[in-house]
This record gives C-alpha cells, structure tokens and sequence, in this order.
C-alpha cells in the first residue's frame, strides 16, 4: 500500500513536472509567435498632474493579443513572467520601446510616453545604446520618453540597476523608479539610484484615506522626493478622497482608475495614429 502511494506520488511528481514544460513550451511558442507576427498591442494610461488634473503622460502598458481568440486580450502579468524566465522579456521591451519611439516620432504634438523595462534587462548593457539611438534616428527629442524600472527588481542587483540607470539619463530620457516603497531598504537605496522620479507603489495608495501608516509613509516620500528635486507619481488612485489627500500631501502626478483605465484608444491619441506594425 505505502509503495503504491509513493509510485502515485512520484507519478504526481513527473506528471507535475512535466505539464509545467509543457507551459512553459506553449507560453514561449506563443511569445515567440506574437514576437514574430505582431501578436502585441499597447494600451495606455493617463499620468496626470494632481494639482489640475491635465494629462502630462501616458503609460504605455503592453498587452498580448490572444491567437485563438482575437477578441480576447492576455495580461501581462499571465506572459511577462514567463517571458521573463525565458529570457524573451528582452525582445518585448524592444518591441515596446520600438513602438512607443516610432508613435512619438509620427504623432509629433501627443504627450510624452513612459514605457516599463524589467529588471531582467539590467545587465543589457547596449538596451540604453538602443534607445538612444532609435531615438536619434527618429529625432524624438529624449524628453519625450520616459523610462519605468521596477525598483523591486533594480534593489537585487544594485552595481547593475545603477550603472544601467546612469546610461540611460545619458541619453536624456526621463527615469522612473516604478512600484517605489515595495522593496526593502527603498530610502537606502535612492542614494545610489539616480532617478528623476518616484512612483509610490500601489500597496501604499490603495486604502490611504483608512490606512494612517501608508499616509505617514506618503507624505514623507513626497518630501523627501521634494527635497532631493524629484517628482512623484502615485499610482492606483481609485477615488476622490485619495486625490485630494494625494494633492495636499505635495505629491505631484496621479494615475489610476478613477482618472482613466488603460486602453488601446485613449481620448489623449485621438485622432493620433497609433503604429502597430513593426516596419
Ligand atoms: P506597473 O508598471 O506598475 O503598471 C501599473 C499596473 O496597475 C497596470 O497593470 C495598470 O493597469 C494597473 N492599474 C493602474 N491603475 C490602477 C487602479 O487604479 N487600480 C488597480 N487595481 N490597478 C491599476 P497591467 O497593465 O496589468 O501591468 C502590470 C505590470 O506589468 C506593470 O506594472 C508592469 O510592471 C508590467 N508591464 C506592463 N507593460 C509592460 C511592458 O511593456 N514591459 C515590461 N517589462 N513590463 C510591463
Ligand atoms: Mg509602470
Ligand atoms: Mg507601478
Ligand atoms: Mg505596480
């Protein structure tokens, strides 16, 4: 009886294992596939200036179309983490940073757009030597891009996520430390990581208005943000009473639901043409 019990579980086992490759063959056939034949579209959402509640920027949030149902839209939290695994991540963030510098060089009035590089491409040293020259090529003035990096993810590398964040300033685009505050140690590390601007991670905005530690917590990055001549952005803004406690704590942009959700259609693209085609 036992020895049966512990050949089921070792079929268990195999058939656990083997049915994980199997995913993870499948996620990356299919994040080959859309790499190949523009399976990836862009939604965006609005970055706005809590003060006067005008668009400064757009995110750029990227979203696989599904093969067998063209109606149907992947997240990106279901394939970035197995394209992160893979390695394909750095595929993607050149698609999406291809994308968003072809859309700024077509549509030369739209706002600025802010695209998320994972921390997986740290170590590509020639990514901000990409940007820079796609840049140049197309005559975006740098000023137009902004570039999000999870800071979570800059924190386990810290000689790579600061050399990494020093080469793309040199390129004279704006950067981001996304998700700031969900990591250890954040306000150790700003030290050494040169950002212009600071996103309060969601975790602390989600329930500010009942939660007195996340507002100590906001109020202090915003001044501290001040101080060291960076801005601020909260993001997962849900309601009237967390924007306004935002603007009265000195935080300078907003982004969340109850502005706008992300979509392929923006109202700040109208009648801007939106580029899906590698060419
Ligand atoms: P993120 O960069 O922190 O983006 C914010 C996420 O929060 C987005 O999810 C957005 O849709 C969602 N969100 C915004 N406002 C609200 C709100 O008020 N309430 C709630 N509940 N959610 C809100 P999304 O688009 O699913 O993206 C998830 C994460 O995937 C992003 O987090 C980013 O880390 C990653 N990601 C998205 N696009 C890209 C990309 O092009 N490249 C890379 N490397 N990562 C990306
Ligand atoms: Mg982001
Ligand atoms: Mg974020
Ligand atoms: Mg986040």
């Amino acid at each position: 009886k036992s020895a049966g019990k512990s050949t089921w579980r070792l079929y268990q086992a195999e058939r656990d294992a083997s049915r994980e490759m199997m995913n993870r063959l499948t996620w990356n056939e299919r994040i080959q596939k859309a790499l190949e034949n523009d399976g990836f579209v862009l939604y965006f959402q609005g970055i706005y200036e809590a003060a006067t509640r005008q668009v400064s920027h757009l995110e750029a949030l990227v979203r696989m179309k599904d093969p067998n149902n063209p109606n149907q839209i992947v997240p990106p939290g279901h394939f970035i983490p197995h394209a992160e695994k893979s390695g394909k991540i750095l595929d993607i963030d050149r698609w999406v940073i291809r994308q968003a510098i072809r859309m700024l060089a077509d549509n030369r009035t739209m706002p600025s757009v802010a695209i998320n590089i994972s921390g997986r491409s740290f170590d590509e040293t020639g990514l901000p030597d990409y940007i820079g020259e796609l840049l140049a090529q197309y005559r975006v003035p740098p000023s137009r891009l902004m570039v999000e990096l999870t800071e979570t993810a800059a924190v386990s590398d810290m000689r790579d996520a600061q050399r990494f964040i020093e080469a793309l300033r040199d390129t004279g685009c704006t950067v981001c430390l996304d998700d700031f505050g969900a990591g250890f140690s954040s306000f150790a590390y700003l030290k050494h990581l040169k950002a212009h601007v600071l996103k309060i991670d969601g975790l602390f905005i989600r329930d500010l208005p009942n939660d007195h530690d996340s507002q100590v917590f906001v109020r202090g990055m915003a001044g501290m943000a001040r101080d060291m001549g960076k801005q601020t952005v909260a993001e997962f803004v849900e309601n009237e009473e967390t924007l306004r406690m935002l603007v009265d704590f000195g935080v300078d942009m907003v982004q969340g639901y109850y502005l706008d959700k992300p979509t392929p259609d923006h109202p700040a693209l109208r009648g801007i043409n939106v580029v899906t085609r590698d060419h």
